[in-house]
């Protein structure tokens, strides 16, 4: 890997906003499991919850707080005193935590959700900021629905946020509205116009609505962004966040177009995923990328036959590189006969060019009618071949 790579930091809100997501939330006990995955991931800053929204809330966060050490610990708390004094309590136990506050800064959710000024918008983040900074010197400001905001306030906001001792900016593309090239030169020029912008570090906090959140996020890393939110499996809000495991991997496989990198042990990244799909009780889309059960499967004979030549022909990352089980080729109605030899050979039922013809017309048949054709479907039917039995089941 080239000398000018740079070091991408990742923010992971899978309990926090993938978790207020219908159908995800966690207990605490479930909250402390998925942490520690999130630790072996390599993860460097876990959000925890947002404590001040429920006892339980608070609770799961002083738990991971105190139980996971090596990552950051976020919490997350309105621009309001009582927020802020909560999310303070509950990273009492973190060996390191952050404070992260937010506020709404576009006209259409200063008017018609918060019906406050700009003026008393700024001020309420001011005080936010410095009465965080109190309780720690690791303070993160979120604009919510920053890319929907007027750029003249949103840089006297980003400005004000930093001055007060802000070191982090998260500017959320909360709705999931933006385009890549538009992400790209919106923090850009930010930072350009923001006299201070050098004394923290941009993140970016991409939905997925219009399921842009992955290019989003990385095309928010060319205009200098230092820090992605993400969640395992992109649950979250609505359509949900951008998905971690395809950051990593997408930055990972193509180095030669994105200069940077992160700390994330991606042959984890598969665990990481089932385990919160156990967790959550909510199936993993199957053919989602990285993760999903199909992502490395192959039935369509062409590709097996080139795969058992050479994998490379269909596979741009190796299974084994995400913690999934290597050469996944599935029999089916459209399987080939190398495939079908190979497996058999797997299950030590070596055939002869005559039974692999046999067998073959088998698979193909019975995948008439099945889904999917396993390992005992197959010894059954080596089984018929050789007692003279050929009718498929
Ligand atoms: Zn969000």
């Amino acid at each position: 890997m080239s000398q000018d790579v740079t070091r991408i930091v990742v923010f992971d809100t899978t309990l926090r906003d993938g978790e207020q997501a219908p159908g995800f939330s966690m207990d605490v006990a479930a909250k402390l499991q998925m942490a520690r995955a999130l630790d072996a991931l390599g993860v460097d800053i876990i959000e925890a919850g947002f404590p001040i929204a429920s006892p339980a809330d608070s609770e799961g966060t002083r738990q991971v707080a105190a139980a996971v050490t090596r990552p950051v610990i976020a919490a997350l708390a309105r621009c309001r005193p009582q927020d802020i004094e909560e999310a303070g309590r509950a990273l009492e136990p973190a060996k390191r935590r952050r404070i992260h506050t937010f506020l709404a800064t576009s006209d259409l959710h200063l008017e018609r959700k918060l019906r406050i000024t700009r003026e008393a918008c700024l001020d309420a983040i001011v005080s936010a900021v410095r009465l965080a900074r109190q309780y720690t010197d690791d303070v993160e400001f979120s604009a919510e629905d920053a890319t929907r905001s007027d750029r003249d306030f949103l840089c006297r906001v980003v400005e004000a946020a930093i001055r007060e001792g802000a070191t982090t900016i998260n500017l959320p593309d909360t709705v999931g509205y933006t385009v890549p090239d538009e992400i790209r030169e919106f923090f850009s020029e930010i930072r350009r116009r923001v006299p201070n912008a050098d004394k923290a570090i941009f993140s970016t906090h991409c939905h997925d609505d219009l399921g842009l959140a992955v290019a989003n996020s990385i095309a928010a890393c060319e205009g200098g962004v230092r820090q992605i939110e993400c969640t395992i499996n992109g649950i979250g809000e609505r359509a949900g966040n951008a998905s971690l495991e395809e950051i990593v991997m997408a930055l990972r496989v193509r180095p030669d177009r994105f200069p940077f990198d992160t700390g994330i042990v991606s042959e984890h990244l598969f665990e990481a995923s089932q385990l919160l799909s156990r967790l959550t009780d909510e199936p993993v889309q199957s053919n989602k990328a990285i993760v999903g059960r199909n992502a490395f499967a192959h039935e369509a004979g062409i590709h097996q036959d080139g795969m058992l030549k050479d994998a490379r022909t269909y596979e741009i990352m190796r299974p084994k590189d995400v913690g999934q089980s290597a050469e996944q080729l599935i029999l089916g109605r459209h399987s080939g006969r190398h495939a079908v030899a190979r497996r058999a050979e797997q299950l030590g039922l070596a055939l002869t060019p005559d039974e692999i013809a046999e067998v073959y017309h088998a698979v193909i048949t019975m995948g008439e009618h099945r889904k999917s054709i396993g390992d005992n479907d197959l010894r059954r039917m080596v089984e018929r071949v050789r007692t003279g039995h050929t009718t498929p089941a």
